[in-house]
């Protein structure tokens, strides 16, 4: 059986952190889906069609990696995709009660879909896309927390 996981966030853009997150998942699942949720909650800097083309460039030397976007419930998405997992990273303590909460929930809503944690990567453990779009309000140096077409991005929409 071939395994499909999703990796669903807001990528508001996508950093660095997120980027080592996908690029890990990629070498143990058979296919993984970026998806962009637009969490209504959060006001967003880009839009849902900018944040794909970002993750797009992103990941194109990753063969199995796919991109998509939603605004279905993660678990009615993933039934939907036929999806056995969804993968999520976990950067701090702070992380963890957030995450378990979505988690017990999910698993309520479909039993059939595992969660599966991955930790930071140490040098990302700070990174965030809020942390990044704050400093790069300021014209703050961000090339070594972003790729490069989300560097040039930024600067766009703060310029
Ligand atoms: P959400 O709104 O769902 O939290 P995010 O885009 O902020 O969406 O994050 C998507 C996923 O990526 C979440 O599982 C989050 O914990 C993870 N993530 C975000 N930043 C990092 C990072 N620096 N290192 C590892 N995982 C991260």
């Amino acid at each position: 059986m071939s395994r499909l996981a999703i990796c669903p966030g807001s990528f508001d853009p996508i950093t660095n952190g997120h980027l080592d997150i996908i690029q890990r998942g990629a070498k143990i699942f058979d296919e993984v889906m970026v998806t962009v949720f637009n969490n209504q909650s959060k006001a967003p800097l880009f839009t849902v069609e900018e944040r794909m083309d970002l993750i797009r460039d992103a990941v194109k030397d990753l063969p199995n990696v796919k991109v998509d976007s939603s605004d279905h419930l993660l678990m009615d998405y993933a039934k939907e995709n036929h999806a056995n997992v969804v993968i999520r990273g976990l950067r701090a303590v702070s992380d963890f009660e957030y995450e378990m909460q979505i988690t017990s929930m999910n698993r309520k809503l479909n039993e059939d879909i595992e969660t599966f944690f991955m930790i930071t990567n140490n040098q990302y453990s700070f990174l965030s896309s809020s942390i990044v779009k704050e400093v790069a309000k300021y014209h703050a140096d961000v090339s070594d927390l972003v790729p490069p077409a989300v560097e040039k991005s930024l600067k766009q929409k703060f310029s």
